[in-house]
């Protein structure tokens, strides 16, 4: 005997889980989300929002031109086999009409036409365009009560700790284009002005990226009517003797529960990046659960394993969405280094002394290179980003604001030799970091050379119109600036991720799938408990969001019958 019954059960409240627990009760269908953290919005909540949505809605206003039919090629090209064919036209397909249904219930989304996909080189990729970054979002339509339920992005990301910046303002300044400025100007009066809603909470009114995302998916939750519960992890399936997944035992108030899903029971509950013992059984090693940048605490594998207790196949399980990682002092997880490394002016070098990837080049694909340097004997985990006084001056590297902003006299004494480590010589920094002095000091020189070339012979850093997308564009190169004037600085760099992406297998409706390759009725799942559409690959910004929510929108057409 079930102790509730609904239509449908959300397992997680990242954004698939949301966007499937509203299109499922909108639609008629009573449903019930369950949480294991105390807050929503697990990683999602903490991400730039963006999703990968080819030919989308918004590419005509920003004069962008796209089809189909290429961007499946692409995608068919970046999977290397490693997704079914029939899954991938399924998201290409339905992408957009995903992105419509996030704007009709208040969650709108602008077309970012310079942000390239991550694979230039391969066939049917676009210069910009495909990713799309969620417009802002005025905490207030969401409430000051309900957004305290709702996880907050740690004060790194943000200006000044507080002030929320989305990618264009963020592309914007990191461009030094003059209009930054006045962006600047306007964020700031923005936040410091709005004194009757800083009376109730220290979060923005202005949400952006991820809170951005999260909360106007919270808000349509509310508005739809969907039973929201928190502090409830799943604990098991439920099947009956024919097979079928019937319904969850969750844990609440420590009671556990057993709750009914007549229609089908959808698990969005994330990757199992916080399980070390999964980490060792299914990742390239070294592998810890302190290098990831996800929630403490929250992704652990759990519906993985429960998914396998009732006969899910597992797939792509020795992939993450591979991103390198600081470890940045009170964070409560490490940061993810998306743009600073590709910024003019630094390194990054094994314990060697010598660079072994391009440092502009997709994070995925950065946290391999490390790995596979590593294997390799080189010690670059922990890797090192080296760069000069002048580098030092103009930009932020992790925690470190811009030395024009914020000097080394103004730094944290502690952070010294923890956080960051400088020495007025390469010798002397090479000596403190324990990196071969020859080996650094070569690199150094052959990077101050490419810069005055504009060439990087070594790994064609800033070569395509990706890795240009965070540089200064008023250089021969945007990625490659000299690194000759001392001071010299070091900080460390490890191979984390923003996800694990490999879970249960699952056909083109986000229905798992058995080891024998056969539906196991009532059972869905989105997001990274699921086995990525991706495969390998990390098409362009936003593509673990977009199909996260775009799967959740055909598994609730497909418990609804709809084709
Ligand atoms: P999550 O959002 O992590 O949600 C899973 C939820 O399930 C969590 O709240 C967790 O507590 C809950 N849960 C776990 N176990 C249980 C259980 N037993 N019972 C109930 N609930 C459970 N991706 C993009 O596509 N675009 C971006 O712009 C982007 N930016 C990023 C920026 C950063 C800094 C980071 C860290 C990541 C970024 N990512 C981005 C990656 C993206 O955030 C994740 O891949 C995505 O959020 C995963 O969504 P999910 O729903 O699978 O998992």
């Amino acid at each position: 005997m079930a102790d509730q019954d609904f239509d449908v059960v959300v397992v997680g409240s990242g954004a698939g889980a949301l966007l499937g627990a509203i299109r499922a009760q909108e639609q008629g269908l009573k449903t019930l989300l369950v949480e294991k953290a105390d807050l929503f919005g697990g990683t999602s909540a903490l991400s730039g929002g963006g999703i990968w949505i080819p030919a989308n809605y918004d590419q005509a206003r920003a004069g962008v031109r796209d089809d189909l039919r290429t961007a499946f090629g692409y995608m068919l090209r970046c999977v290397r086999g490693m997704a079914s064919e029939d899954r991938v036209l399924a998201y290409v397909e339905t992408a957009n009409t995903m992105a419509e249904y996030l704007r009709s219930i208040g969650v709108p989304y602008r077309c970012m036409p310079k942000y390239a996909d991550y694979y230039p080189h391969i066939e049917g990729s676009m210069p910009g365009g495909r990713t799309m970054d969620p417009v802002d979002f005025n905490a207030a339509r969401l409430g000051v009560d309900a957004l305290e339920t709702m996880r907050a992005c740690p004060p790194g990301s943000k200006l000044f700790g507080r002030i929320s910046i989305n990618a264009f303002q963020a592309h914007s300044m990191l461009s030094r284009e003059f209009k930054s400025r006045f962006q600047l100007i306007g964020m700031m009066l923005g936040y410091f002005l709005d004194y009757p809603w800083r009376r109730k909470t220290q979060r923005d009114r202005r949400l952006t990226g991820g809170q951005a995302l999260i909360a106007g998916l919270l808000t349509a939750a509310r508005k739809a009517g969907v039973q929201m519960w928190r502090n409830a992890p799943l604990r098991e399936l439920v099947q009956d003797a024919s097979g079928r997944v019937t319904g969850v035992v969750v844990e609440k108030d420590g009671r556990q529960l057993q709750i009914r899903a007549r229609k089908g029971v959808l698990l969005g509950a994330g990757g199992f990046e916080r399980n070390q013992a999964m980490r060792e059984q299914y990742l390239t090693q070294p592998s810890r659960a302190e290098w990831t940048a996800t929630p403490v605490g929250g992704n652990t594998g759990d519906a993985h394993r429960a998914g396998q207790a009732v006969g899910a196949q597992l797939h792509l399980m020795d992939w993450s969405w591979g991103a390198p990682t600081m470890d940045v002092p009170k964070e409560p997880a490490f940061r993810a280094i998306f743009v600073e490394r590709s910024l003019p002016g630094c390194m990054v070098v094994n314990s060697r002394g010598e660079r072994f990837l391009n440092e502009s080049g997709p994070y995925p694909e950065f946290q391999q290179a490390m790995l596979a340097d590593h294997a390799r004997g080189n010690g670059s985990v922990p890797a090192w980003i080296v760069f000069d006084a002048g580098f030092r001056a103009q930009n932020p590297m992790g925690p470190l604001m811009p030395g024009s902003a914020v000097p080394d006299s103004k730094l944290r004494k502690s952070w010294l030799g923890k956080v960051y480590w400088k020495g007025e010589t390469l010798d002397e920094l090479a000596a403190q970091i324990g990196v071969d002095a020859a080996g650094l000091k070569d690199s150094a020189r052959r990077m101050t050379e490419y810069a005055r070339t504009g060439k990087d012979l070594d790994f064609d850093r800033g070569g395509n119109v990706f890795d240009r997308y965070y540089g200064d564009p008023r250089l021969k190169n945007p990625n490659l600036g000299p690194i000759e004037k001392g001071p010299f600085y070091a900080m460390q760099l490890w191979p984390g991720e923003i996800g694990t992406k490999g879970g249960l297998l699952t056909d083109r409706d986000a229905r798992v799938l058995d080891t024998h390759g056969q539906v196991i009725p009532g059972l869905y799942c989105v997001g990274n408990n699921s086995a990525s559409v991706m495969g390998p690959a990390y098409a362009g910004a936003g593509s673990t969001l977009g199909p996260a929510m775009t799967f959740a929108f055909r598994a609730v057409s497909d418990m609804l019958g709809r084709p």
